[in-house]
């Protein structure tokens, strides 16, 4: 598999696309409404709209087809790091080798269920596992022993954690497999710039300096059997609209030679990390302005892709873009390992970049639930094997939102009733009835209803 990124093509495209015609705008956009997607070209023409008329449009096409596709529901999860020993020298990165000031930590397996107890305690199912790239203190036998320790930690009220998803470096088609074995969701990796020199630059020594292994990684990954997938971006690093059009040419390509596209698209802004400058001061800043506007596009142009955005973001900014189009959120994080159980003063010191959102699990579903989206930790496509090409042949009739709303609906009980305030449980059981009032026809709503007073006598896990 060879690097498929040619940067003169995206060059190309986008210049072709400057000054768009408003008229040429309004078909694109009609035509996102289809939610077919859109061509690399019409995204060009998206991206190179300054005219804020136009952009309204395209931020309430966004809306509109997230909620036509993933409803008011958004999963939940927590970065759980186990290790921050580095190889790289990532310019951006707090973990990056040269950082000799970094406290550097690597768990132990003990260590690592205390963290997990620590989150399932908040009330968490779904992981995001991460640590840097180390051949000896993150070895892929360590992680895989992490993962099946984390998946291990039961307590209280059926405490567990339901899906691990990873965020790891590249491996080969037989790591991946091994990998797979463990039980893992999505395998997710960022490219962080698609901008070959840029990458160049930012990625000055150490393994990670290959461009061509971290672009066909998720290739490899789908090879070894894992066929939900997730790519990224890091913006801040180069032009946001070069990098938009690099994660669409790439979601074509792993369409087109595996069958299915990425699971996820995240689109994690550069924040400033401890003794990293290059974070501190990004070559390519992405205002506010632009962040929702390309939210927003790719939205339209992958409408069946979840869309993933943490804990870098600030509540303010985090809210506006949820309704834009994003499907899946992290909360109450750290990105110290230990930082669950540990919450001291100079995290940062072993942190890999500083946080814009640092409210607990509890203050966020409160936020959201006030705002109208279900929390949701749901893990039934996983576990019933939805995954894949066969997630996105239910995505694509419009059938997956059905299991979505309704699993959202009882993940979100179990969490009122086992670990929500009181303030969280009454503005959630309030949306839960609006909800079953609003969207539920008869027959289905009274399935969910069963299920969830189920639920309130004491059954846990329930899913469909
Ligand atoms: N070490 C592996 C790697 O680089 O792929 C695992 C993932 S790393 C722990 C998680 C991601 O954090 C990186 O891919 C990068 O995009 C992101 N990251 C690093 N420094 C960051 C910063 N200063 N601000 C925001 N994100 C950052
Ligand atoms: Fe290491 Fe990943 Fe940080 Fe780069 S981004 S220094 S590879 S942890």
């Amino acid at each position: 598999m060879q690097d498929f990124i040619d940067d003169n093509r995206i060059e190309n495209i986008l210049n072709r696309a400057y000054n768009p015609d408003p008229l040429q705008v309004r078909e694109i956009i009609a035509k996102a409404y289809e939610l077919k997607g859109l061509s690399p070209e019409d995204v060009a023409v998206l991206l190179q709209i300054e005219d804020d008329e136009l952009i309204d449009q395209i931020l309430q096409a966004a809306h509109k087809i997230k909620e036509d596709i993933y409803g008011n529901r958004l999963v939940i999860f927590a970065p759980l790091y186990v290790a921050n020993h580095c190889a790289n020298n990532c310019l951006y990165c707090g973990f990056r080798r040269d950082n000799k000031e970094l406290n550097r930590v690597a768990l132990t397996m003990d260590q690592i269920a205390k963290e997990v107890q620590v989150l399932e305690r908040e009330g968490h199912k779904r992981l995001l596992m991460l640590c840097g790239e180390h051949p000896s203190r993150s070895s892929l036998e360590y992680f895989m022993e992490a993962i099946e320790t984390a998946y291990a930690v039961k307590t209280e009220h059926g405490g567990e954690i339901r899906r691990i998803n990873v965020e790891i470096a590249p491996l080969e088609v037989d790591e991946y497999r091994q990998l797979k074995k463990t039980g893992i969701g999505t395998a997710v990796l960022f490219q962080e710039t698609y901008h070959h020199e840029t990458y160049k630059t930012m990625h000055p020594s150490g393994p990670k300096k290959d461009y061509a292994k971290r672009l066909t990684a998720m290739h490899r990954a789908q090879e070894g059997g894992i066929d939900d997938v997730g790519i990224g971006a890091l913006f801040g690093l180069y032009h946001y609209k070069y990098e938009v059009l690099g994660l669409l040419l790439h979601a074509l390509q792993l369409e087109k030679d595996c069958g299915v596209g990425p699971h996820t698209i995240s689109i994690p802004r550069l924040e400033p990390a401890f003794n990293a400058p290059t974070a501190i001061k990004p070559p390519h800043p992405v205002s506010d302005h632009d962040f929702k506007k390309l939210v927003a596009i790719i939205r339209l142009a992958v409408p069946y892709t979840g869309m993933i955005l943490s804990t870098r973001e600030s509540p303010a900014m985090r809210s506006e873009v949820f309704a834009l189009g994003i499907s899946q959120i992290s909360a109450g994080s750290r990105t110290n390992p230990g930082g669950y159980q540990d919450d001291t003063s100079d995290a940062f010191r072993a942190a890999q970049f500083n946080l814009g959102d640092t409210r607990t699990l509890d203050e966020v579903i409160l936020d959201i639930t006030e705002r109208g989206h279900i929390p949701s930790f749901c893990t039934a496509c996983y576990r019933l094997g939805r995954t894949g090409k066969d997630f996105m042949d239910l995505a694509k009739p419009g059938l997956i939102q059905k299991f979505c709303q309704t699993n959202a609906l009882f993940t979100f009980k179990e969490y009122l009733m086992d670990y929500a305030g009181s303030q969280t449980r009454k503005a959630g059981e309030k949306l839960i009835s609006e909800t079953l009032a609003k969207s539920f026809k008869t027959k289905r709503k009274h399935m969910a209803e069963n299920r969830l007073q189920q639920i309130e006598e004491g059954t846990r896990d329930v899913y469909i």
